[in-house]
């Protein structure tokens, strides 16, 4: 066993022990010195763990409160495509299905943003109870991040402070915009300033932009990542990073199209390329080699943790196996066990102690 598999080896069945899965390395630890297998071949790789070990942290829920509001405002359509089925059950069979132990849920856009006034404020606390609800029935399996009645600041920070409180969600979700107001935009710095002083964790998701031309192309292929983009840059450019830094970040879809413009984006917000290296991006429907390339490039394997994007990206994937099967063409199982579950485990300590017990 060359001294790299074998590094790769004793990592690996360290976590597979914390994860009370050392049967899965009993047995190659013993491998004679010099043996057949090499650092190249695919038998080198000690095995993914063979029980449920991802931690999902681009997961959304649409709680019954929420399809109602939906439905109710005429929103069948979420961005061009059908609003998807969810349950708690549906999650857990997707789970199962694709060794996935917990998700740590978030609503996807349009969040509460079809709503105004107290219909928002009203929407936004009762899915963050559900969620906290249903993280304390089954904290196992499901963590939850709240949603905010944005772009209204202030009923936002009253929201965050209570679904964090009294709910016990473990951060919360944002749109790239929320009707139309950037991240960076100063009206949102005090609720920066709240999240801030918490260290909350703070999940960037995307969201169309307000104008864009119509190709004939639904606008989650290609206007959610442009978003992502701008957002991040509006994010930089305000310098809210470097004022707010106890926010723990995380950027959907490895950051849009950031990573590959990072340096470009540099010309025109100075030190982008190094205030966008802290955050944290997952790999949903990013999965591919090419875009794995560049994120890992910029942002390293450390910042890098998994999302499967469901349940509105369950149509893209296989019926059974893995979701994500490109991971394997850029990450060795070591880093995959580590983007896939150490990663994630490391930012959400209730759910690491939880699981732990
Ligand atoms: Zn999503």
């Amino acid at each position: 066993v060359s001294e790299l598999s074998r590094r790769r080896l004793f990592a690996a069945c360290g976590s597979l022990g914390a994860l009370g899965l050392v049967a899965a390395c009993t047995g190659s630890d013993d491998a004679p010195p010099g043996g057949a297998t090499s650092a190249a071949s695919p038998s080198a790789q000690p095995p993914l763990p063979s029980e449920a070990y991802r931690i999902d942290l681009h997961a959304h829920a649409l709680p019954p409160v929420y399809q109602q509001a939906l439905t109710s405002a005429g929103l069948t359509l979420l961005d061009g495509l059908p609003v998807p089925k969810w349950s708690p059950e549906l999650a857990l069979q997707f789970m199962t299905a694709h060794g996935i132990q917990a998700q740590v849920l978030s609503i996807s856009t349009p969040q509460v943003t079809f709503l105004s006034g107290s219909s928002a404020v009203d929407a936004a606390r009762e899915v963050n109870r559900y969620l906290g609800q249903l993280s304390r029935d089954q904290p196992r399996s499901f963590a939850a991040l709240a949603v905010l009645p944005l772009p209204d600041v202030p009923a936002a920070v009253r929201e965050a402070r209570r679904a964090l409180d009294e709910d016990g969600l473990q951060g919360v979700a944002v749109l790239s915009n929320h009707n139309g107001v950037y991240l960076g935009d100063p009206r949102f710095d005090p609720l920066w300033e709240e999240l801030n002083g918490r260290g909350t964790y703070v999940y960037l998701h995307p969201e169309a932009p307000q104008q864009f031309p119509d190709i004939g192309i639904f606008p989650a292929a290609m206007e959610f990542v442009f978003d992502t983009t701008r957002s991040l840059a509006t994010l930089a450019q305000k310098d809210v990073f470097r004022r707010f830094p106890n926010i723990r970040w995380q950027v959907a879809h490895s950051g849009g199209t950031v990573p590959f413009l990072a340096s470009r984006i540099s010309l025109a917000v100075p030190g982008f390329r190094e205030t966008i290296q802290r955050l944290r991006y997952d790999t949903a429907l990013s999965a591919n080699e090419a875009a794995q390339a560049a994120l890992r490039s910029v942002v390293g394997l450390d910042n890098i943790v998994f999302g499967s994007d469901f349940p509105f990206a369950t149509v893209v994937y296989p019926p059974s196996g893995d979701p994500q099967p490109d991971l394997s063409a850029s990450y060795s199982n070591t880093e995959r066990l580590k983007l896939e579950r150490e990663n994630a485990l490391r930012e959400f300590p209730r759910l690491a102690q939880v699981l732990r017990a």
